[in-house]
């Protein structure tokens, strides 16, 4: 049976990395690692946080079909690699993509049973503290992150679940229950396997 795929988005510096590395750690779920042609910040590592990518080798691979959805953020671009996706849904894994909401929305139309959660800081100035926080930013990108937020939030109404990422553990702790409720959910192929195992199972 194929994988579920999960899509956790939000707003640059509402923890997502921090919430799902807790949740990859605390499960079996896997994270599928986009490419981007941004500078790696310290201490991120290429294959884990991201493939970096120069401009040409994410134009090729863009002409190779290579990406589930690709988009322009922040003056940089960023792509979900297909064969990531497909090598392990296809072997049945659970799998995160985290990334922003114009890729939720173009994940959804390639895989209409994907499952959307939207992260969200508590308030848009613990937002701010958090991406000053980090120390990754410069001020004109801190800015362009605050008003992409405010955009950004108005695309709630089209997810399936909300997490309020305000103390961390509650955060981490939502995020499985949305998780586990969705593996539990009967599908057609879980209920066709269950019924036919569970009357051979004498
Ligand atoms: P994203 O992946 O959404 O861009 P990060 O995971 O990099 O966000 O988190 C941004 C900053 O906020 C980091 O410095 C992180 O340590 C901090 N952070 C994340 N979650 C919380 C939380 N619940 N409370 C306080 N700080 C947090
Ligand atoms: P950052 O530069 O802070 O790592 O990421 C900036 C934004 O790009 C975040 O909202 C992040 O979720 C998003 N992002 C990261 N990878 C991808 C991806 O593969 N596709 C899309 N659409 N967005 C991504």
């Amino acid at each position: 049976m194929a994988g579920l795929l999960f899509v956790v988005s939000g707003p640059s510096a509402a923890g997502k990395g921090t919430v799902c590395k807790r949740v990859l750690a605390e499960t079996d779920l896997e994270l599928s690692v986009s490419a981007t042609t941004r500078k790696p910040r310290p201490g991120e590592v290429h294959g884990r946080e991201y493939y970096f990518m120069t401009e040409e080798e994410f134009v090729r691979t863009i002409e190779e079909n290579g990406f589930v959805e690709h988009v322009h953020n922040f003056g940089c671009r960023y792509g979900t690699l297909v064969r990531d996706v497909e090598e392990k849904l296809s072997q049945g894994k659970d799998l995160i993509l985290e990334i922003d909401v114009q890729g939720g929305y173009l994940v959804r139309e390639k895989f209409p049973d994907c499952i959307l959660i939207f992260l969200i800081p508590p308030t848009l100035t613990e937002l701010e503290h958090r991406i000053r926080g980090r120390g990754t930013e410069d001020e004109a990108s801190i800015r362009d992150r605050l008003l992409t937020a405010e955009r950004e939030v108005e695309c709630l109404k089209d997810y399936d679940y909300l997490v309020i990422n305000d103390q961390l553990d509650a955060a981490v702790e939502d995020m499985k229950s949305v998780i586990r409720a969705e593996q539990c959910r009967v599908t057609k192929n879980k209920y066709d396997s269950t019924v036919q195992f569970f009357k051979e199972s004498r």
